[in-house]
């Protein structure tokens, strides 16, 4: 009886791997600028007719191949990358596989011209689905030539899913500007219909290359990111909080120097960010993570798009961590530095990561200050002299001097702009604070900064209160009781839906507590349906921070203004409230003789 079980022929095989390697005209010109970059290429020009439709011409100067190679290389699971199964775990090249020349050749008519360095002339092979048609010597430089023409003429139903050429150019230029991002000493050009798009020469910095690639606008939001312990390191660029985009697609991020689409990472970037962003705002992002090729498994995917890490939480955490720390002290700094005794005008700043290059980074501060006495009630003379009793209170005489050396309190203070912004001068320019947002991450930081070393501190009531709430909310206090003392509330159950308050947050003494917390017995309802207790805590505390901080429209002294500038000095993250939006705006002395059209 006859087999019904036959191993598939070589051709067929290569059209199925196409399947997967190929799916439009971006993955050949993915597969074959890695070619080309594991070849040692220098200089990568990308050639595209008709979105890739008609014609994908990939030229490069890499090392190029020898007559048989170039044959070899045509086969299924030909490779120089690797040789033995150990070779799997330690890879070092962007392919391995074998499969991206004779799956791009099943599909299309690919003409591949090549000359190994040492070599007196090149070969020339073309194949037509697959199968060689020709081979002759020709003369050319060192290096490989791949012409792909007519994608998916032979498998028609492929062809019906190719989109207009705008969108097929449109992957193609992203392909293209992640191969340039991760690779800033490789000169790379792309055009289309003979027109140039995209041209970067051998550039040396990755700022360089970043603003060329992402837009120039960039320039002076881009933060260093540098961090590395032993095998593990994090480097690249991030944006300020301030400069975002409505969608992931600038945060590009980069494993051993591959690109990867990584759920792990983006969540360990956006966790760097918290509480710096707007909701649905994500940053510009490129990051390079570089670890030992044996904690990370690249051959997860045919792609190889995404990876999976062997310790997962703990590159997460190293991710978050760096992005973080490279946020701390810059998120506050817009254009320029403040001149310090580092800085070189002529140097591209943010090459040097901002936490050296500036003396006065409140990394060098005291990260816990000094907590009481500053918060003390003042209960007989209301400062702010406003109905609306302000639930904090600032010293009208105690300036404190131990953070004196900071940004913020050596400010020139000028004055307080519609009870709502402080104006101020720093060197040559104006500087707008929003009293309301510089007080709110006061005040969220005050509060994460006690939650992380116990409870939050409690002031406790005179006159406990007794506050009634719903059948609903009796119940989420009642169960949060316990969560509620860490946040700095005593309450007992007093009968019925009723509760004692007997202790509040020091910080929030003035605040209304019934309103104060119903919220947060709210806001912790919901943690035990997220399970993200962390996430979920901080959302209290930004909802706290609101309850207790100075708003808008209150007017205050110069001495209040001083000290809320001083406190400003002991925190992190000061250039954005905690729901994100900016403490802090900019004019340049420039801009303002402009305005006057004195220039
Ligand atoms: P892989 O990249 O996984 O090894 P490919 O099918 O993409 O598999 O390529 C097969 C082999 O052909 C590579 O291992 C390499 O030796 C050779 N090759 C492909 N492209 C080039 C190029 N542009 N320059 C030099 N050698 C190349
Ligand atoms: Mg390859």
């Amino acid at each position: 009886m006859k087999h019904r079980i036959q191993l598939l022929p070589e051709k067929l095989c290569n059209q199925i791997a196409a399947g997967e390697v190929v799916e439009r005209p971006s993955s050949v010109v993915k597969e074959l600028v890695e070619n080309s970059l594991d070849a040692g290429a220098t200089e990568v020009r990308v050639e595209v007719e008709k979105g890739g439709r008609s014609l994908i011409r990939i030229v490069d100067n890499g090392c190029g191949m020898g007559r048989e190679d170039a044959f070899l290389s045509l086969e299924r699971h030909a490779t120089s990358k690797i040789r033995t199964d150990e070779d799997l775990f330690a890879i070092r090249t962007l392919g391995f596989r074998g499969e991206a020349l004779p799956s791009i050749a099943a599909v299309s008519r690919l003409t591949l011209r090549t000359r190994e360095k040492g070599s007196l002339e090149g070969v020339e092979i073309y194949l037509e689905g697959g199968t060689v048609r020709r081979a002759d010597a020709i003369g050319m430089p060192c290096g490989t030539t791949i012409e792909v023409r007519n994608l998916f003429f032979n498998l028609p139903a492929r062809r019906k899913f190719l989109r207009r050429e705008e969108t097929e150019l449109g992957h193609i230029g992203d392909v293209v500007t992640k191969m340039a991002l991760a690779r800033p000493d490789v000169q790379f050009k792309l055009s289309h219909n003979g027109r140039s798009l995209l041209d970067v020469y051998r550039h040396d910095s990755l700022r360089e290359r970043t603003l060329a690639l992402l837009g120039r606008t960039l320039a002076s939001d881009l933060v260093v990111v540098e961090r590395g312990e032993g095998d593990l390191k994090v480097t690249g660029l991030v944006s300020q909080p301030s400069s975002t985009r409505s969608t992931t697609s600038a945060m590009f991020s980069f494993v051993n120097g591959r690109y990867v689409r990584d759920r792990v990472i983006q969540h360990a970037i956006l966790d760097g960010y918290r509480n710096l962003l707007f909701k649905g705002r994500y940053p510009v992002v490129v990051l390079f993570i570089e670890l030992d090729p044996q904690l990370v498994d690249v051959n997860v995917h045919p792609t190889k798009h995404e990876v999976r890490f062997r310790e997962q939480s703990l590159v997460h955490d190293f991710i978050a961590g760096s992005v973080r720390d490279a946020l701390r002290p810059a998120a506050w700094l817009k254009d320029e530095a403040p001149p310090g005794p580092h800085q070189d005008a002529s140097a591209p700043r943010a090459e040097v990561p901002r936490s050296m290059s500036a003396p006065w980074s409140p990394m060098s501060l005291p990260s816990v200050p000094p907590p009481a006495p500053r918060f003390e009630a003042r209960e007989a003379a209301d400062p702010f002299g406003s109905p609306s009793a302000p639930p904090l209170s600032l010293p009208e005489q105690k300036v404190s001097s131990e953070t004196s050396a900071g940004f913020f309190s050596s400010l020139t203070l000028i004055g307080q702009f519609g009870q709502s912004y402080l104006l101020c001068q720093d060197g040559e320019d104006l500087l707008l604070i929003d009293q309301h947002a510089a007080h709110e991450r006061i005040g969220f930081e005050r509060l994460k900064e006690q939650l992380r070393r116990g409870n939050i501190e409690r002031q406790a009531l005179l006159f406990p209160d007794v506050l009634e709430f719903d059948f609903r909310q009796a119940a989420q206090v009642q169960e949060h009781v316990n969560d509620l003392y860490r946040l700095g509330f005593e309450v007992e159950p007093f009968g019925g839906n009723s509760f004692v308050l007997k202790a509040v947050p020091q910080l929030l003494h003035k605040a209304d507590p019934v309103a104060l917390l119903r919220d947060v017995a709210g806001e912790l309802a919901q943690i035990g349906q997220s399970g993200k207790l962390e996430e979920a805590l901080d959302q209290v505390l930004i909802l706290m921070a609101c309850h207790t901080m100075v708003r808008a429209n209150q007017k205050l002294s110069l001495l209040q203004m001083q000290a809320l500038l001083n406190e400003m000095d002991t925190v992190d993250f000061k250039g954005h409230c905690p729901h994100g939006r900016p403490v802090m705006q900019r004019l340049s002395r420039g801009e303002i003789e402009k305005m006057f059209k004195r220039t």
